[in-house]
């Protein structure tokens, strides 16, 4: 065993440790170090500077430059918090699939290990970000927080533009699964049929073909052709067999199937629906309108009948 002797970055103290260390902890100020091997000495560097270093990268946008310096600080010192808290952040946006995967238990740990209340803040946002599954975030955090999570995924709803598709479809089914059904109805499809109201008016429509579905049957009827009109000629612009196509196609259809004004603007819009395709709508169109006057029909006899031998 060979002892080398070095001084700690963060209190000057003087370190005497054993050559084949990879990590080392000040026995004065208990800052931990990484030893840092270089051709012509030994150095050691605080993890705390590791940090600062891959924060300057995240910064640059450079997230997996920033990872490599994280993980350092995070291999010499697996319960620092708030470097594996930056640790997770940098994963989160890294180019690397396996490396995003790793995040949200990164993101886990940080927030367990930290009594740091404002850092806890930053990791919830961070996390929420990241995480298609918000329960899992929900679950996770102590009941203090379970809020702070309801207040995070609200904003989310206040700023349609800002969420990427799949994170908005989470927002709405972790919001029916927390608040339930009644609290979604009434608090957050009314937002969002504002929103696309005002959406129209300007042009635009919702990023998401399901929200606008969500939507639609409170719109007006000139609101209801903007919105089929745009969602089919945004299809259009893509060719069928992308995800793109295929998600708004599906949605003009089912609203189609339902609705007068929806199919008549979907077979208005040039080269949307082939010949074949707006007959067999048309078909289910008026099959759907059938079956529902049948069950209207039904309901008002057996109300007449209910009325007859009530009295
Ligand atoms: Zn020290």
């Amino acid at each position: 065993m060979v002892l080398i002797k070095l001084i700690c970055k963060h209190c000057n103290g003087q370190m005497e440790l054993d050559d084949s260390l990879e990590v080392a902890t000040c026995r004065f100020c208990g800052t931990k170090h990484v030893i840092v091997r270089g051709a012509k000495s030994t150095d050691c560097k605080d993890v705390n500077e590791y940090v600062k270093e891959g924060i300057a990268f995240i910064e640059m946008g450079q997230f997996d430059k920033a990872y490599e310096h994280f993980k350092k600080a995070v291999d010499a010192d697996p319960n620092n918090s708030d470097a594996l808290g930056w640790y997770a952040i940098a994963m989160s946006r890294s180019s690397s699939p396996m490396l995003k995967s790793g995040a949200s238990s990164a993101f886990e740990k940080s927030y367990r290990l930290s009594n740091n209340e404002e850092a806890r803040g930053v990791i919830i946002s961070a996390w929420l970000s990241h995480e298609v599954d918000f329960n899992r975030v929900y679950n996770a955090v102590d009941d203090t927080h379970k809020e702070v999570v309801i207040a995070r995924m609200l904003e989310g709803v206040e700023k349609p533009f800002l969420g990427i598709l799949l994170t908005y479809i989470g927002v709405f089914k972790f919001l029916l699964d927390v608040r339930g059904e009644e609290y979604v109805k009434e608090t957050i499809i009314p937002k969002w049929i504002e929103q696309l109201k005002s959406l129209l008016s300007a042009g635009k429509i919702y990023p998401d073909p399901l929200l606008v579905e969500v939507a639609y049957h409170n719109l007006n009827d000139e609101e209801k052709r903007k919105a089929i009109s745009l969602l089919a000629t945004d299809a259009c612009r893509w060719p069928r067999d992308t995800d793109h196509h295929k998600m708004r196609r599906a949605a003009v259809l089912r609203l189609s199937v339902q609705d007068e004004v929806a199919f008549k603007d979907a077979i208005r819009v040039e080269s949307f629906l082939t010949f074949k395709e707006s007959t067999q709508l048309a078909r289910e169109n008026a099959a759907f309108f059938r079956s529902k006057k049948e069950a209207e029909k039904k309901e008002k006899k057996a109300e007449k009948k209910g009325g007859f031998f009530s009295r």
